[in-house]
């Protein structure tokens, strides 16, 4: 049963308007008054049922958070579990993240999540990877000079590809951990996929990079 095109989905979203931004674009240079407190402001790209966000929302009532999905139907879901954890730093985008500099200003970011994002393994679709140079260009303009971006993964090819990528566009490796699980990281929200992958006993890849190179 496809979810997309339920009216219900559409009413649930605008009837969560206080979470859900209904006009993404329209805020642009302007995301702290959407929230209680203005403090740094972290995004998550691909947010997909939302237990990382709303996990990072409570663990960090210091920083405000945006997360962006594209899929309705997948949406939907964060939008319920931001409910559950009664976080009030936590917002939410159903759009394509392929046009960010028109949503976000210049340096509006502190820090960008990219969470088990599609690989898009045919060389035909490497533009859709989310760490393409041409979403590094973006994550560059809106993000602030010593922002950093998170990547977490179970795709050994999209790993190694983004760090090529970003190593290609002269950022800096400041972490990577070939293996999260093999030793418990308090402070690490796992997401849907992650638990997923990481109870089959797959690796899971972790790297942070920042534009600083
Ligand atoms: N991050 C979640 C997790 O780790 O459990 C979901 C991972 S799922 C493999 C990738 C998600 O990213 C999907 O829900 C997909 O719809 C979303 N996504 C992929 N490309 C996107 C884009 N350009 N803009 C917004 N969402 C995107």
């Amino acid at each position: 049963m496809r979810l997309r095109n339920k009216p219900w989905a559409d009413d649930f979203l605008q009837e969560n308007e206080a979470i859900v931004v209904q006009e993404p674009f329209a805020h642009k240079n302007s995301w702290q008054n959407l929230f209680l407190q203005h403090q740094p402001l972290h995004l998550e790209i691909g947010t997909g049922k939302g237990q990382f966000i709303a996990g990072m929302g409570n663990q960090h009532p210091e920083i405000n958070f945006v997360g962006i999905e594209r899929v309705k139907s997948v949406i939907v879901g964060a939008v319920k579990k931001v409910l559950e954890a009664e976080t009030e730093n936590v917002r939410l985008v159903n759009e394509n993240a392929r046009d960010l500099r028109d949503m976000f200003g210049e340096n509006e970011v502190d820090h960008l999540y990219l969470n088990f994002s599609d690989p898009w393994p045919k060389t035909k679709h490497e533009k859709r990877r989310l760490t393409y140079h041409t979403f590094l260009e973006q994550y560059q303009s809106i993000l602030k000079p010593d922002g950093e971006i998170t990547l977490k993964t179970d795709n050994q090819k999209l790993f190694e590809y983004s760090l090529v990528s970003f190593s290609h566009f002269g950022m800096q490796i400041e972490e990577v951990q070939l293996d999260l699980h093999e030793y418990s990281d308090p402070l690490n929200v796992p997401t849907e996929y992650e638990e997923k992958f990481s109870g089959k006993g797959q690796p899971i890849y972790r790297c942070r990079v920042s534009f600083k190179g």
